[in-house]
């Protein structure tokens, strides 16, 4: 290795206190300066911080974002989720192929771009996007595609360094389309704050729990009874942990929030870090939303030469706390919460066995509570104006707001924040649609609806939700979208269990054999089968809704694989006939005429 490598890395490691902890920095960092992280690299990494090889490799090799192979001086990760694909991906994907002449995952020959594709990126509201180094690239046009490159040649546009500080909303547009009262209202800067200093945190984690605020990421669990179990668990330290890795396809909410309203966040994470005895608080911050560090920084250093955070909040003998920014490298499973306590430990972002759950045992096996952006911005505002202001907005179980991240065939996508409660109807006269097919409520993860439940309503108690809102025009293959997610998923499995890296891959199998319109009913059956037991069987939140595709499809849309599938009789998975012939015409002889 160059002497001048390896001393960068010495400098880079000196720089994150030696810490193994810190590995995800460490390897960032050197990616960012040496722009790539070869196995020389690795070496000198694992060297320097006296760790096996093994587990800096491990890691390195988990995450898309820290290439091991040298790529070009500037990357193109064009987006391709399916909101992305439905509003020309491909157009804009072929239009960089032909003026760069060279293919996706390849670089040009004088080394200055490499074209990649990253699945949802956090800008399904404005699509087709792309991220070209860390800045967001939005409604591309095939027509844009010349000039981009030319933009990236000369050098000055897309250098992160230069933007790293810039106002988010300059760069991206936000498509805040409906402000609510609790997360996108003006607040007065320090009040939640300054509410939870004159309560003890019991008395805080008593007004989160009469607010009935449940967690926004989908499950629901209720905050304060999370709070409360943290609390009480014994530790030298206690953390708060917020959950900014938003991976699920359609969903840009957190996107949107940051902008608009980081404070609030940075407000519940004090609250949440005085109730739980915290003393440090890290968010998670996805790779794909690095355009935001630099401003969310600035907030935060901001927040405390006003006394907000640090030593003694808001003058409160004792209250002492502040907030890390961790940035995540292109990983959607670290969105699972004990995936993403290990990848801020340094390591691959596979989820831990449960229990201990990570209120007893979590972020350094200490206490932790890890919150989403949202439930952390409505904590904030229960402390501001009470659990009874709070529970007057939404349903008895479902109390407060949603934001709701809503894209694909409608008039105005964007993020609306919405009492929960609302009909899926009402929600999609508020965003301008035609009669759509389905509206897949949750992304990929979550609930394909059809039009005779578009009664049903975004609540706890009847269709939950993280946020995504992705609704899907007449003219959409439901069927292909279905594949496209299932695709996701086998993709992003960390292919820890069985049910959940093979089962992806059969049901992807079978429905390969639907489309080619060779399915049987009996394929049907055994969808759902293998569907139930990916469901069942599989260990963390990822497998156990990846068949969700399938499975809300086939409930709700069963007329469409029935229209494919033709015959009860078992048809194989391949055309036997077709399979053999190269080897009939090799040998002169065909086995099945023989055998009649
Ligand atoms: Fe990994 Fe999938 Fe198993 Fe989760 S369910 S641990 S993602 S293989």
């Amino acid at each position: 290795m160059a002497k001048d490598q390896s001393s960068t890395i010495k400098e880079i490691i000196t720089e994150f206190g030696n810490d193994r902890h810190r590995l995800m920095d460490i390897a960032l960092k050197v990616q960012s300066q040496l722009g790539y992280i070869s196995e020389d690299n690795m070496e000198a990494i694992a060297q320097t911080l006296g760790i096996p090889l093994v587990e800096v490799r491990d890691m390195v090799s988990f995450y898309s974002f820290l290439p091991r192979e040298k790529e070009g001086k500037n990357v193109i990760h064009l987006c391709n989720a399916v909101v992305e694909k439905m509003h020309g991906m491909d157009l804009v994907a072929k239009a960089f192929e032909k003026n760069l002449d060279i293919p996706f995952g390849s670089t040009t020959e004088d080394k200055k771009i490499t074209l990649k594709y990253t699945p949802c990126m956090g800008m399904s509201d404005q699509p087709p996007s792309a991220l070209i180094n860390c800045i967001p690239v939005t409604k591309i046009c095939p027509e844009d595609v010349p000039g981009i490159i030319e933009d990236i040649i000369k050098g000055s546009k897309y250098s992160c360094e230069k933007r790293a500080s810039s106002i988010p909303a300059a760069q991206v547009e936000t498509n805040l389309m409906k402000e609510g009262e609790v997360i996108f209202s003006p607040m007065e800067r320090g009040a939640a704050v300054r509410s939870a200093a004159i309560r003890t945190p019991d008395e805080v984690i008593d007004e989160i729990t009469s607010s009935g605020l449940r967690g926004r990421g989908g499950a629901g669990f209720p905050t304060g009874m999370k709070w409360g179990f943290c609390r009480k668990a014994k530790g030298d330290d206690h953390y708060i942990i917020c959950n900014a890795d938003e991976g699920e396809p359609g969903t840009f909410k957190d996107r949107v929030i940051l902008t608009e309203a980081p404070d609030l966040l940075f407000e519940g994470m004090t609250v949440a870090g005085y109730a739980l005895g915290a003393k440090e608080g890290l968010l998670y911050l996805r790779g794909e939303y690095a355009y935001l560090l630099g401003y969310l920084e600035q907030i935060l250093e901001s927040r405390r030469h006003l006394g907000l955070l640090g030593k003694n909040i808001v003058a409160k003998e004792g209250f002492d706390f502040d907030i890390r920014i961790q940035l995540g490298a292109g990983a959607y499973i670290c969105g699972e919460e004990s995936s993403l306590i290990e990848s801020l430990e340094g390591k691959r972002g596979a989820p831990r066995h449960r229990p201990p759950f990570p209120v007893t045992d979590g972020y350094m096996h200490q206490p932790t509570s890890v919150n989403n952006v949202e439930t952390l911005c409505c904590a904030a505002r229960v402390l501001e104006k009470g659990a009874d202001w709070f529970k007057q907005l939404g349903t008895k179980d479902s109390t407060g707001t949603k934001a709701l991240s809503v894209s694909g065939d409608c008039k105005h996508p964007g993020v609306y924040e919405i009492e929960l409660g609302i009909a899926i109807n009402d929600l999609l006269e508020m965003v301008g649609t035609d009669h759509p097919q389905a509206v897949q409520i949750g992304g990929p993860s979550g609930n394909c609806v059809a039009p005779k439940d578009f009664g049903r309503k975004i609540c706890f108690e009847d269709i939950a939700t993280g946020g995504s809102v992705i609704v899907f025009g007449k003219k959409r293959n439901l069927l292909e979208i279905v594949k496209e997610f299932t695709e996701f998923f086998n993709d992003e499995s960390c292919g820890w269990c069985t049910p959940c890296r093979a089962g992806t891959t059969i049901i992807l199998k079978m429905l390969d054999k639907i489309l080619e319109g060779r399915g049987s009913m009996q394929d049907l059956e055994m969808l759902k089968k293998v569907g139930n037991t990916i469901k069942t069987m599989s260990r963390c939140g990822l497998g156990q809704s990846a068949a969700n595709p399938i499975l809300t499809t086939l409930q709700n849309f069963r007329n469409l694989y029935e229209d494919l599938c033709k015959t009860d009789e078992y048809i194989p998975p391949f055309d036997y006939e077709k399979a053999i012939s190269v080897g009939v015409e090799i040998a002169g002889r065909d086995p099945v005429e023989e055998e009649e």
